[in-house]
């Protein structure tokens, strides 16, 4: 039984600990495509050139070499060699990861590669579950099951001030202005021209506003083995 399972959702919806949560317990690989459009972010930043200029984007977006190891107990993400985990999570790629992702060119680069890796792991007979916005709706239409993660815009807010505090309190101001900022983030994604985030007509819609991780992951999976059977 191999499968493949697309799974959108907004920022915070619990995407990848429900994603990696999944594919060990089912033995499949893990690609988070969010953490390939942070990586071709934070190379163009680091080529000094600026995200809101889409043509000098699309211009360099064939440069960096981009790969994601799709181990779930252990993702990784570089470009040209070097380990970017860590800095693709800064503030600095965060503002800047949705005005890259909107040029064209470097969806249809980064689409590619990922579309590769899904036939990849289905040609060596393992699932895979792929993580992003438009992965049901664009990038595999043909998902054997497609799940749309959400959660009321508070509880995403509160669960990533927690997941940046690193186990710190965490005060109302911060959950507030993380509150502010995924929705100008979603905002910006559902609503570009080239592959908005969207809910796939045949998506199952998860809200996981009252569910544990555990239940989520459950749940995720018992869906994945009803379709298989
Ligand atoms: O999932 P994550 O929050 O790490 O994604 C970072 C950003 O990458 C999103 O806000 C969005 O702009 C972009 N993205 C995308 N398409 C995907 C996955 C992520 O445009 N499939």
């Amino acid at each position: 039984m191999v499968s493949v399972v697309a799974v959108d959702g907004p920022a915070g919806s619990g995407k990848s600990s429900v994603c990696r949560g999944v594919a060990t317990r089912l033995g499949y690989r893990y690609l988070d495509t969010g953490a390939m459009y942070r990586a071709m972010t934070w190379a163009v930043l680091k080529a000094g050139i600026d995200p809101d200029d889409a043509a000098a984007v699309a211009a360099y977006a064939s440069r960096p070499l981009i790969a994601s190891g799709t181990d779930p107990a252990a993702p990784t993400i570089k470009v040209d060699g070097t380990d970017v985990a860590e800095p693709v999570r800064d503030a600095a790629v965060t503002d800047a990861v949705s005005a890259v992702s909107a040029v064209p060119s470097v969806r249809e680069r980064l689409v590619t590669i990922q579309r590769d890796q899904a036939d990849h792991a289905v040609g060596a007979g393992i699932g895979i579950v792929v993580e992003g916005r438009d992965i049901g709706s664009v990038v595999l239409p043909a998902a054997d099951l497609k799940i749309f993660l959400t959660a009321d815009a508070a509880t995403r807010a509160l669960r990533r001030a927690r997941e940046q505090a690193g186990g710190a309190p965490v005060g109302e101001q911060s959950v507030s202005a993380t509150e502010a900022a995924l929705s100008r983030r979603d905002a910006f994604d559902a609503g570009r021209a080239a592959s908005p985030m969207t809910q796939a007509d045949d998506a199952v819609v998860v809200d996981t506003t009252d569910l544990t991780l555990a239940e989520v992951i459950d749940l995720v999976c018992e869906l994945v083995l009803e379709r298989a059977s």
